[in-house]
């Protein structure tokens, strides 16, 4: 049987930025939902548009600070590195997954990119511009859940997950702020920080800000997500 090649998108290395890295987690889960893991490496917005045609999915990795000048807003003191090409890379390919309404499970940075492609916006840093007691990064091991969040009902979300509150893992310190064009939130911590979005009139276009990949080894984790995906990719 032909499984649906679903594309993983490569991030920088922020440590030695002349390598591409992915975490093997987002490949696991791939594997592990029945999908094909293709890795698409960040190069122009032409070359976005041609790796769409050989996948039948996709998944936006996490990684560095999306460029603040891409949602219109001038540099912050707690920015960390930003990669533009990577970014503008990232950009025209969701656009263009939209388009096509491909399926897209976009995760993190991931999730702030596809805000950021539907012409929303993002708090550069967390600490210092949203007032909570939410620690969005806690520097614990990967598959520790760090907070809740509320999952909204009538989501996609919500249907995926079957619960209306869930554990999550936190590695940000952005945010997405003023939603992007067609999108809806699906999920918040207690702090009003948005924890998942998506595009209500896609076939499956979801962002979530925490890391479901990394607990591919739990039966109790995040693989409805994946699978879902997986689902979406092949019913193409
Ligand atoms: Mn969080």
């Amino acid at each position: 049987m032909r499984r649906p090649a679903i594309g993983v998108t490569l991030a920088v290395d922020e440590a030695d930025p002349v390598r591409f890295t992915v975490r093997q987690d987002y490949v696991r889960s791939v594997d592990q939902a029945g999908g094909l893991p293709m890795v698409v490496p960040p190069l122009d917005g032409e070359s976005a548009a041609q790796m769409l045609e050989r996948v039948d999915g996709l998944v936006l990795t996490g990684g560095s600070d999306v460029d603040p000048a891409l949602y219109s807003q001038s540099a912050h003191p707690k920015l960390g590195a930003v990669f533009r090409g990577r970014d503008e890379f990232e950009i025209a390919l969701c656009r263009e997954a939209l388009r096509r309404d491909l399926p897209i499970l976009a995760i993190c940075r991931g999730h702030q990119v596809l805000n950021v492609a539907t012409g929303g916006t993002l708090f550069p840093d967390i600490p210092s511009q949203v007032s909570g007691v939410v620690d969005h990064d806690p520097h614990t091991e990967r598959w520790e859940r760090a907070h809740d969040v509320q999952v909204l009902p009538g989501t996609r979300l919500r249907e995926i997950l079957g619960r209306d509150e869930v554990g999550v893992n936190s590695f940000h310190h952005q945010a997405v702020k003023d939603l992007g064009r067609g999108l809806v939130v699906s999920a918040r911590a207690a702090d009003g920080v948005i924890e998942g979005i998506e595009a209500p009139d896609r076939r499956f276009a979801l962002g979530v800000q925490w890391h479901p990949e990394s607990f591919w080894r739990e039966p109790e984790g995040f693989r409805p997500l994946f699978d879902t995906l997986v689902k979406e990719a092949s019913s193409r």
